[in-house]
């Protein structure tokens, strides 16, 4: 008797998670050699070494490897299946291989105790990448790999706001129909399925020196007019429409007998909407135009931004498949919106359907008690295998009217 759609498809699953759990030493001993290996964003090459490592361990698939070359960061990775290569719209898989930690970092090691595996990037996100790597060596050992529309791409510098990296995402996300982020998971399971924009800024402030002694109501002192738009700037924040406003850094001066004439002030903003974004932009680009103390002049320049990642019908859509998939393999699974920026914004400004956060599950990434909760290495795995298996078993296409390049 021929099986039903429905065995066939646990039939499916059930041969998947088999081939994720004959390969869950090797995924750890690729995250070990990849830990081991330091790759700060601006270390270009322990980054290519790491990118070698993953290209190494993606020979045997067979796909059609490209590398980005790059001059002064790390190179990127670009994988894609014949499928693909084919120009069918792709499941686009990504990930970074860049790490926050500097070359003299003290941690620098590996350390698995059989429930938690400590070390620098295990979740941020070099334990994202084998994540997707291994999801699609799952599902090329049950020969579905070569008919399923497929990329990966692994960029080097996503920690210092991927400055090369973002125009081939923009592009990848033009050839694809969904995305998946592997950037880590939260403790109970949590996905991404939106992050807050983010843009900096820069403020320069002029005024006129003199000595302090013989300064008269005139004085034209740039920090004091620093100080006056300080307080205005963090007069933005609003805690109701998530938009944070943050003066980070500030500087000025040459000495306490000198009247100011110039200071600077660096400051980053956060949001949940693109209308916030254009808004508080606007806010802050008049508090510069308008100076409080006569005799001083502000000017603004922008220092890098990133869309936010709205939690669109599409994102949510996406986030409903893959919260179904999780059940069926009994795997904790929620939505979150998270405040940091990632990749995903790109793609998500750019019109495509896009969840993040399904690498690895773990905490305080970022920090030296970075870690990683072991089990979840092969578990995410499998939920992305069986997740880019049912994209591409209900035939997902991008939403009408998202065409990208929004
Ligand atoms: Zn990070």
């Amino acid at each position: 008797m021929p099986a039903t759609p429905s065995t066939n498809s646990r039939t499916l699953r059930n041969r998947l998670a088999a081939a994720v759990g004959r390969r869950e030493e090797e995924m750890l001993r690729l995250l070990e050699a990849m830990v081991l290996q330091q790759s700060p964003s601006r270390y270009k090459k322990g980054v290519d070494a790491v990118g070698a490592l993953v290209a190494a361990a993606a020979q045997p698939l067979g796909l059609c490897q490209t590398t980005c070359e790059e001059k002064e960061f790390g190179n990127h990775l670009l994988l894609r299946t014949s499928a693909a290569e084919g120009g069918a719209p792709a499941i686009l898989l990504f990930g970074h291989l860049d790490t926050v930690f500097p070359l003299d970092s003290p941690f620098t090691t590996f350390v698995d105790d059989g429930r938690t595996v400590r070390g620098p990037g295990v979740i941020d996100m070099k334990g994202g990448v084998v994540c997707a790597l291994y999801a699609l060596k799952a599902l090329a050992d049950c020969g579905l790999l070569a008919d399923i529309p497929l990329a990966l791409l692994c960029n080097s510098e996503e920690e210092i706001g991927s400055p090369t990296s973002t125009a081939l995402f923009r592009e990848e996300a033009r050839r694809s129909c969904a995305a998946l982020g592997f950037e880590c998971g939260g403790l109970a399971g949590e996905v991404v399925t939106g992050r807050k924009g983010r843009s900096g800024w820069r403020l320069s402030v002029s005024g006129r020196a003199g000595h302090a002694a013989f300064a008269g109501k005139d004085k034209a002192s740039a920090i004091l007019e620093l100080a006056h738009e300080v307080i205005l700037l963090e007069g933005l924040n609003d805690a109701e429409r998530g938009i944070v406003v943050n003066v980070g850094v500030v500087g000025g001066g040459i000495g306490p007998n000198t009247v100011s004439d110039s200071a600077f002030a660096e400051i980053d903003t956060r949001f949940l909407r693109q209308d916030d974004a254009l808004a508080t932009a606007e806010r802050i680009a008049d508090i510069a135009a308008r100076p409080t103390v006569a005799g001083t002049k502000a000017t603004l320049l922008a220092t890098g931004s990133r869309p936010p990642m709205e939690q669109s019908a599409a994102n949510t859509r996406l986030y409903g498949l893959i919260k179904e998939e999780a059940d069926q393999l009994c795997l904790p699974c929620a939505a979150e919106l998270r405040s940091g920026v990632s990749d995903a914004n790109t793609l998500c400004h750019a019109g495509l359907a896009v969840v993040d956060g399904l690498g690895p599950i773990g905490a305080c990434d970022h920090s030296e008690r970075e870690y990683m909760v072991r089990a979840s290495l092969a578990e995410r795995t499998l939920l992305a295998a069986t997740a880019i298996l049912r994209l591409h078993e209900e035939g997902w296409t991008r939403p009408a009217g998202e065409t990208g390049g929004r």
